[in-house]
């Protein structure tokens, strides 16, 4: 297969966005995966904060870093991703989303359109000139669509002198597949409610 899946193609865009010894986010930590691959990029002289709202996921995630031997390079939060000025006030190399909810863990437990556009929001502001925000958008679960299309009214809302807004997307596979939505600075960005 020569068009990349999504999920290698969230990989390249993380890889031309982060460098050696940036800031980068996983605002959802999960079982952990994408958190380590951050550790790769930022190397041993840059940070991942990772995020996510559930004990069992930043255990699952702090096991996978301690097995690589990357754990140092982290830092594990439980809180949400929409309050990550409380936690972070570096420039954010990059980051990713991917949006729903913990596989094999509660389903109830998703992500949401409100707080998913308010993290967005504030890493815009936060990130370097270049950097990109990569969304993986699962929306087959109950509340998908809502936070879809909630998320997709708020990109295609922004400046494209600031923000460029890229959707990477098989048209022709069944069963809601996952989606790339793509967010590179090209200007600097103030945040919607900023005082
Ligand atoms: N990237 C993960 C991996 O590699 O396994 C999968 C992430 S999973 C699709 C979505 C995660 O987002 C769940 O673990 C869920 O607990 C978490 N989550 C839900 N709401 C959140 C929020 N407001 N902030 C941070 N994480 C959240």
């Amino acid at each position: 297969m020569k068009l990349e899946r999504v999920l290698d193609y969230a990989k390249t865009l993380l890889r031309k966005s982060i460098d050696f010894g940036d800031v980068a986010i996983d605002a959802t930590a999960g079982n952990g995966h994408d958190t380590l691959y951050l550790t790769e990029l930022v190397g041993d002289t840059g940070h991942v904060f990772a995020f996510d709202v559930q004990q069992q996921a930043l255990d699952a995630t702090a096991d996978r870093l301690k097995e690589h031997g990357v754990f140092e390079r982290t830092t594990l939060i439980l809180d949400g991703h929409e309050n990550i000025a409380t936690y972070v006030d570096e420039r954010i190399g990059g980051a990713i989303f991917n949006l729903g909810y913990l596989p094999g863990a509660d389903h109830t437990v998703t992500t949401h359109g409100q707080t998913t556009i308010q993290a967005i929001d504030e890493m815009l502001e936060m990130m370097k000139i270049g950097g990109i925000i990569v969304l993986v958008v699962y929306h087959g679960h109950e509340g998908g669509k809502e936070e879809r299309d909630d998320v997709l009214t708020y990109v295609e809302s922004l400046s494209q002198k600031q923000v460029h807004v890229l959707r990477y997307d098989f048209l022709n596979q069944k069963n809601d597949p996952p989606f790339i939505l793509a967010l590179e600075k090209v200007k600097p960005y103030t945040k919607m409610n900023a005082t």
